[in-house]
C-alpha cells in the first residue's frame, strides 16, 4: 500500500514537518521516505489507530537524541483548551504548545515507549531504534498536573490502559524511567 501522507505544501513550506511518500510493507523496517526534511531521522505518518505519529527514517541509537519540544513556554490557562492535547508540560502550569504539524504536535504515547525526556524538552532514544519503528514517550513522565487523564490502546503487555501524572506510576516504573524524566518532576517534591 502506498500512503501519501499529509501532504500539503503550503503548511509544510514553512514547517519542519517533512513531507513523507512512504511504502508500508508488513516489516515497517522497508520502509522509505522519499522527503525533503530540515530535520534528522524523523518523518510523520500514518499510526494507524493512532492517528499520525512520528517514524525513524534511519536506525537511532540509544542514547541519542531524538528531538526537542519548542516553543513558548506559556502558563496553561493562557492555551486554548483545544490546543490542550497537543501541550507538552515543562513545569507546573507552564507548557509549551508545539508547532502546528511539528513532531512534538504529533509525538504519541506508549506504556513501552522507546524513547524517554531528558532535561526540561529534550526526548532520546531510550533503546537502539530501528529505522522505520515509530518514536514514542510515555506522556506520564512529563505530566505533574494530578487531574490528567488519558485512555490508552498502546497495546503493549504492561499497558496501564489509563495514563495519568507521573505520580501515579508505580515505584517500579519509576526507577525503571530514573532520571529520563521532565526536569520538574525531578526537582519537585510533589512528584
Ligand atoms: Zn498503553
Amino acid at each position: 500500500m502506498l500512503f501519501i501522507v499529509d501532504y500539503r505544501p503550503g503548511v509544510h513550506a514553512s514547517s519542519s514537518v517533512t513531507v513523507c511518500l512512504i511504502t508500508y510493507t508488513k516489516r515497517f523496517g522497508q520502509s522509505s521516505c522519499g522527503v525533503r526534511t530540515t530535520k534528522r531521522a524523523l518523518c510523520v505518518s500514518d499510526a494507524g489507530k493512532r492517528g499520525r505519529g512520528v517514524f525513524a527514517t534511519t536506525r537511532i541509537p540509544k542514547g541519542d537524541a531524538v528531538l526537542s519540544f519548542r516553543g513558548k513556554e506559556k502558563w496553561i490557562w493562557a492555551i486554548p483548551m483545544e490546543l490542550w492535547q497537543y501541550a507538552f508540560q515543562v513545569d507546573y502550569d507552564k507548557y509549551i504548545v508545539p508547532r502546528r504539524h511539528s513532531y512534538g504536535w504529533f509525538l504519541n504515547h506508549s506504556c513501552e515507549p522507546n524513547s524517554v525526556i531528558l532535561g526540561r524538552t529534550g526526548v532520546v532514544a531510550l533503546r537502539d531504534i530501528s529505522k522505520g519503528e515509530e518514536i514514542t514517550i510515555d506522556y506520564s513522565t512529563n505530566v505533574g498536573w494530578d487531574g490528567f487523564e488519558m485512555n490508552c490502546r498502546c497495546g503493549e503487555i504492561r499497558c496501564r490502559r489509563q495514563i495519568r501524572s507521573y505520580r501515579y506510576l508505580t515505584d517500579e516504573r519509576k526507577a525503571y524511567y530514573g532520571r529520563y524524566v521532565s526536569q520538574f518532576l525531578l526537582e519537585s517534591k510533589k512528584a
